[in-house]
C-alpha cells in the first residue's frame, strides 16, 4: 500500500500547531537570520545558540554589518560557540552577498552553495523557512525520524545512502506551507522522536512508522575512535600584561596561550579537557619567565576582554590570574572576563 502522505503531513502539522517549539528565527523570514540561526545550530545545542542569535543580530543585523565588521569583532561575538570556520564563513558570505549579488541573498539553492559554508542542508532550510520552497531538509532531527518512519536501515552517514534519504524526504514535503511541515519533522525528532528512548507511546506519526526497532535507527558506519592529546602552552605575565600568541592553526586568527613543545616538563599551573571533533584534548599550563624579545606572532595584553580567545584558554588565563599571587587580576585593566 501507497505511504498515506496527506494523512501523515495532517498529523504531523496539527501535533506541531499544538506543541512545537516556539524558536525565535522561526518569527522571521529573513535569509540573513535564518542563515545566522542555522550556521550556530550546526554543531550547538538550541538553548545555547538563542542568546547567541539575537546578540550576532543586535551587532551585526544583515549582511552589509557584517561585511564591515573586523575578524576580531566577529571572532569575538562567536566565542564560546567553538568550530570558528563557521562565523569566518559567515563573514566571506556576507562579503559575497554585498558584492555578487547586490546585498540580497540569492533563491537559488544552487547559487546558495556556491556560497562559502553553504552545504546542502544550510541551502535546503534557508530556501525553505525563508522563500517557504518545497523542498526536504535532512539534518539529525529530521534524518531520525524519517528512517525511522520508513525503517531505513542503510547507513546514512555513507554518501549514496543518504542521497536515498533525501528522495525518500523530497515526495513527502507538501507544495504549500512546506515550511510548517519541515519545522513540524524537527520538532518532532527533537520531543519525541528523540536518540534514545523514544516517546512512541505519544507519537503522533505512531500509525505510519515502520520502524520495528527505533532505538536501532539510525544506522551507521562504525565510528571513529577518540583520540586523546596533550597540549602544552605557557602563562607568561609581565607587569601587569599577559603575553598570548595569535593562531595560524586550528583557532586561526585567535589569541592563544603561547604554545609549548610537548616535550616540556614540569609541574603544571592549569589542567584542563576539552573536545575537539573526535579527540579529547587535555591542555596543560606551565608558567614561563617573561622572553627578551617576542615572536612576530605574540602580543602583551593588559586585558582580554575584547580580543578573540577560544574559550579553553580564555577560561584558563582566567583562573591562573585570578588564583597566582603576584597577578592580580586588577593588574588587566579592568580585569580578565
Ligand atoms: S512511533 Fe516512535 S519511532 Fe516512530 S516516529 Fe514516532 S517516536 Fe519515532
Amino acid at each position: 500500500m501507497a505511504f498515506p502522505k496527506a494523512e501523515f503531513r495532517r498529523a504531523l502539522t496539527t501535533w506541531y500547531r499544538k506543541h512545537g517549539r516556539d524558536l525565535p528565527w522561526r518569527r522571521t523570514r529573513d535569509p540573513y537570520a535564518i542563515l545566522v540561526s542555522e550556521v550556530m545550530l550546526q554543531q550547538t545545542q538550541v538553548a545555547t545558540v538563542i542568546p547567541y542569535y539575537h546578540e550576532w543580530l543586535r551587532q551585526f543585523p544583515d549582511f552589509a554589518a557584517l561585511n564591515r565588521a573586523s575578524e576580531n569583532d566577529i571572532l569575538r561575538a562567536w566565542q564560546g560557540l567553538g568550530y570558528y570556520a563557521r562565523a569566518r564563513n559567515l563573514h566571506a558570505t556576507a562579503r559575497a552577498v554585498v558584492n555578487r549579488f547586490r546585498g540580497r541573498f540569492p533563491r537559488s539553492i544552487d547559487q546558495m552553495q556556491r556560497l562559502p559554508g553553504i552545504g546542502k542542508y544550510t541551502g535546503h532550510a534557508i530556501a525553505n523557512f525563508a522563500f517557504d520552497q518545497a523542498v526536504p531538509i535532512i539534518e539529525a532531527n529530521t534524518a531520525r525520524v524519517l528512517v525511522r518512519i520508513l525503517n531505513f536501515r542503510r547507513p546514512i552517514d555513507r554518501r549514496g545512502s543518504r542521497e536515498k534519504l533525501w528522495e525518500h524526504a523530497a515526495t513527502l514535503v507538501p507544495e504549500r506551507s512546506a515550511h510548517i511541515y519541515n519545522s513540524a519533522l524537527t520538532d518532532l525528532g527533537a520531543l519525541i522522536c528523540r536518540p534514545r528512548r523514544p516517546r512512541c507511546g505519544i507519537c503522533p506519526v505512531k500509525k505510519f512508522c515502520q520502524a520495528k526497532n527505533p532505538e536501532t535507527l539510525p544506522v551507521r558506519k562504525a565510528r571513529l575512535r577518540t583520540t586523546r592529546l596533550v597540549e602544552k602552552h605557557a602563562f607568561v605575565v609581565r607587569e601587569g600584561k599577559i603575553l598570548l600568541e595569535q593562531s595560524s592553526s586550528r583557532w586561526r586568527g585567535l589569541w592563544i596561550l603561547p604554545p609549548l613543545e610537548t616535550s616540556e616538563s614540569g609541574l603544571p599551573l592549569h589542567i584542563s579537557k576539552f573536545p575537539f571533533t573526535h579527540h579529547r584534548v587535555t591542555l596543560a599550563v606551565y608558567r614561563r619567565p617573561a622572553p627578551n624579545r617576542i615572536a612576530p606572532e605574540q602580543r602583551w595584553f593588559e586585558s582580554i576582554d575584547h580580543i578573540a580567545m577560544p574559550s579553553p584558554h580564555r577560561r584558563a588565563a582566567q583562573s591562573l590570574v585570578n588564583s597566582s599571587p603576584g597577578t592580580p587580576s586588577k593588574a588587566f585593566g579592568v580585569g580578565l572576563r
